[in-house]
């Protein structure tokens, strides 16, 4: 017969002895299943470990066979077993035998028993094995004795994911946490890093899990619940508060969880049942993590993400754990993981001991991919659920060359890497081997390779690639690493010190170009339903005069006696170009009336990457001194496809035909008008799209410092005439069955050019 109520917490209790004997791995689960069975008053009690082979095999039992004990398994979705391993969902049922899944085993002798509970045991959100227990009677086990169940799956899940079970686990069948795992994403910049894991947003690591005092347990959930709540409601009532839109939404949708009456009693019954407040929360957290991952819906699926950040910080509150929310000290080698990560965040880590990221979500030209980039730090996105699956400190192999990561590799695949590293090793040499030498094409056409830049750190590379000089100079990133607004001096500082290290070759500031996904955290703004296509960059600096003044002060004064170029972003129509001229010159007259030194030459150009200036080019091109396309925004204005989005960022081919003629029209309109015209965006720093500019006539082509070798190593094998020919053959005459894509790497092949 069942206990009755009490008994999950005396059930913890003899578990807790039970684990504390000095009994062998088999000795001790076998004891575990036991003390459920008796506990429950069940005549079984089994438990099921997933393999990595998809099945459940029988690790122990109570009331079953035990020749079944290590024979018996069921495939995943086989049997009912097998569907609470598939879905991670309990089953309490009076009758099994009539359920349609019933998985019949002689071997184990089971179906002399009716009434069924199982339920999964999860870890981090990670299918690790089902336990069951069954009676002969019919009935439905009460809500203490799932919970019961619950409980005792979160102990064995603890168990299992430590060594204690290895013996256990027959050779060739992986079953725990710690597997090596590989994990498909994209790559977002290329190179090859082994090295440690270290979580962005670590997990704080539940140690006990065995209440000693419910009310007390009970107690402090209530207390670190109330301290959450206070600590997100203050955030967000504060008025001074600076906070952009973007940390408005995620703080908001935290308050609503953290008032959400279901979660928190969900917490308040696993302590009933015998846990620690952190246990509770933890195994709460587990579930959201199983639906996480089971969830495609993407609106869902951000919600549950929600949920499970804010158990962390939950766990964190509880845990007195807050001093792990700063930066950690990072090993060597760091590889930082996280499901998302803007840009200014991943400025903040020691560069010179991080060398890969890898994120869950972004996409290639998300700004934290073009940071990641000109700081030559390895980047694979899009890998599913990486967050969840690694601990601090697990050996990781980020590939982002091919946009995979191998988490916790074995031998074999280190050994491959540490080869491959090694090639890269050699490639690298043989780029800095090419560094003096001009980019010429065979057959004579010069390309201006320049660098994308932003920060000392990157300006620093110039002098290792040997590129030409700086094409695009991201001024915004100095506003999105700094906790408020760089004041003039600062500003001037950065920009003399960036013209110091270009020495002698041409350095190109882009004005202030932030909003979109360039958060700076200082500035607020209203939460926008399009912020790429909101309030930011040029329609921001113009609605504020006085942060464009002092930004434009800063760059004469830092250009004094020499040559000043600046970009001027997101132009939409030329009357805005010539707003911001004119602000330039009343800061020139201001600088001469103040008797300081001005540049000896100023040269103003637009960027094109709004398409409605693909219009108006006749009209723009008289105005500027040169222009520079920036593709990343051109294309997804072209195509109404969010760059930061995965989900769409890389459906529409942006070499494709009517991409491929739009950038034409510019070159052609550059040539008539004889204005320089440079390529700024990610395109230009890839090697198969860049043939594809150079085709239709772009020389000037400006890319993260990391893409200068290979751009350059391809230059110098090629014959440009005969491949343009092609392509503006097919962009002229239109209908083919070839895409130029195709049509390039055909060419590539045929011509064995090194890509
Ligand atoms: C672009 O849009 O292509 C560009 C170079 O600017 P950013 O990526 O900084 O928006
Ligand atoms: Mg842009």
């Amino acid at each position: 017969m069942p206990l009755t109520s009490g008994s999950p917490r005396i059930l913890l209790k003899q578990l807790r002895q039970t684990l504390a004997e000095p009994l062998g791995s088999q000795e001790r689960l076998d004891k575990i299943v036991d003390v459920i069975a008796l506990n429950m008053g069940a005549n079984v009690c089994s438990f099921y470990v997933l393999r990595d082979d998809s099945e459940l095999e029988l690790f122990a039992t109570h009331g079953l066979k035990r020749e079944a004990i290590h024979v018996t398994t069921l495939r995943l979705g086989e049997g009912l077993v097998g569907i609470i391993g598939a879905d991670a969902k309990m089953r309490n049922l009076d009758d099994v035998t009539k359920h349609p899944s019933f998985a019949y085993r002689p071997e184990t002798g089971e179906d002399r028993f009716n009434a069924f509970l199982g339920v999964p045991v999860l870890r981090a959100g990670q299918m690790l094995g089902v336990l069951v227990v069954q009676n002969s009677e019919k009935r439905i086990y009460t809500e203490d004795e799932t919970e019961a169940m619950l409980t005792s799956a979160t102990i064995l899940a603890e168990m299992l994911s430590t060594s204690e079970f290895e013996s256990l686990i027959k050779p060739g069948s992986d079953i725990d946490l710690r597997r090596s795992r590989t994990i498909e994403g994209v790559g977002f910049s290329q190179g090859i890093a082994i090295g440690q894991v270290v979580l962005h947003d670590p997990r704080v690591v539940v140690t006990n899990f065995v209440a000693d005092d419910i009310d007390f347990e009970l107690e402090r959930l209530n207390r670190a619940l109330r301290s959450m709540r206070m600590s997100i409601d203050d955030i967000l009532n504060r008025s001074d508060m600076q906070i952009s839109s973007t940390h408005r939404d995620i703080l908001e949708s935290y308050r609503m969880f953290a008032h959400d009456r279901g979660w928190e009693k969900r917490i308040q019954e696993a302590i009933k049942g015998g846990l620690t407040a952190e246990a509770g929360v933890e195994r709460v957290q587990n579930d959201t993590r199983a639906r996480m991952l089971r969830q495609s819906d993407v609106y869902i699926r951000e919600r549950l993400h929600d949920l499970d950040d804010l158990a962390n910080r939950l766990l964190r509150t509880l845990t007195d754990n807050s001093a792990s929310l700063g930066l950690v000290e990072l090993p060597q080698n760091a590889i930082i993981i996280s499901r998302t990560m803007g840009p200014a965040e991943l400025l903040e880590y020691d560069k010179s001991k991080l060398s890969a990221i890898v994120l869950e979500e972004g996409a290639t030209t998300a700004h934290v991919a073009i940071v990641a980039r000109s700081l030559g730090i390895v980047a694979v996105g899009q890998a599913d659920s990486i967050a969840s699956l690694c601990e601090n400190g697990d050996n990781i192999i980020v590939d982002g060359n091919e946009g995979v990561v191998h988490l916790r590799p074995n031998a074999d695949v280190e050994a491959t890497y540490i080869e491959k590293l090694e090639l890269t090793t050699q490639k690298l040499a043989r780029y800095a081997s090419l560094k003096d030498r001009p980019a010429i094409t065979k057959d004579d056409h010069r390309i201006e390779l320049l660098h994308n830049s932003g920060l000392v750190v990157d300006m620093q590379a110039l002098e290792e690639t040997g590129a030409n000089g700086v094409g695009l100079f991201r001024t915004e990133l100095q506003f999105m690493i700094a906790s408020k607004l760089p004041p003039l001096k600062e500003q001037v500082e950065l920009y003399s010190k960036a013209i110091e290290i270009a020495q002698e070759k041409e350095i190109t500031f882009r004005l202030l170009d932030i909003g979109g996904d360039k958060v700076v955290p200082y500035m607020r703004s209203a939460a926008e339903e399009n912020p790429a296509m909101g309030w930011r960059s040029l329609r921001l600096a113009l609605d504020r005069p006085g942060l464009l003044r002092t930004q434009i002060r800063a760059l004469l004064q830092a250009a004094k006696g020499r040559t000043l170029k600046i970009l001027v972003p997101m132009v939409s129509e030329t009357v805005e170009f010539k707003l911001v001229r004119a602000v330039i010159e009343k800061e020139c007259l201001r600088q001469t009336r103040l008797g300081l030194e001005l540049p000896s030459l100023i040269k103003i150009g637009a960027m094109i990457e709004v398409p409605s200036l693909l219009f108006e080019l006749d009209i723009l091109l008289p105005e500027v001194d040169f222009i520079s396309i920036g593709s990343n925004d051109l294309v997804q204005f072209l195509t109404a496809s969010d760059r930061a989005n995965p989900r769409v960022a890389n459906n529409y081919d942006p070499i494709a035909l009517p991409r491929l003629r739009a950038f034409k029209h510019i070159v052609d309109a550059a040539k008539k008008h004889d204005i320089e015209l440079t390529m700024c965006g990610e395109l230009a720093g890839q090697p198969l799209e860049a043939l594809a500019l150079m085709a239709i006539g772009m020389n000037r082509l400006s890319m993260g410092p990391s893409s200068i070798g290979p751009i350059k190593e391809l230059i110098l094998a090629l014959d440009l005439d005969p491949i343009a020919k092609q392509v503006l053959d097919i962009l002229s005459n239109g209908a083919t069955d070839i895409t130029i894509r195709e049509l390039l790497t055909n060419h590539i092949e045929s011509q064995n050019l090194p890509i």
